[in-house]
């Protein structure tokens, strides 16, 4: 599934795709940011690399530039 002439954001569109780094492996993830939603949003990925759940911590900035953080969540 490529889909790599897509670099150019759609006006309107508030829903894109952001890089983050896994925190078990290093290697590049993509997940979908919504900023309409909330300006701090939490969730758990799997990287698609090693397959870890990566605890993201999403910050929508006022500028509308998004900042990703990776831990490794760990079952409880
Ligand atoms: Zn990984």
């Amino acid at each position: 599934m490529e889909n790599l002439d897509n670099e150019e954001e759609e006006q309107g569109s508030l829903l894109s795709q952001e890089p983050y780094d896994c925190a078990f492996c290093g290697e590049e993830n993509e997940v979908g940011v919504d900023r309409s939603g909330a300006r701090v949003q939490r969730f758990t990925e799997d990287c698609a690399v090693c397959c870890r759940p990566n605890l993201l911590s999403i910050t929508i900035q006022h500028d509308n530039s998004v900042e990703i953080l990776a831990e490794q969540e760990y079952e409880a």
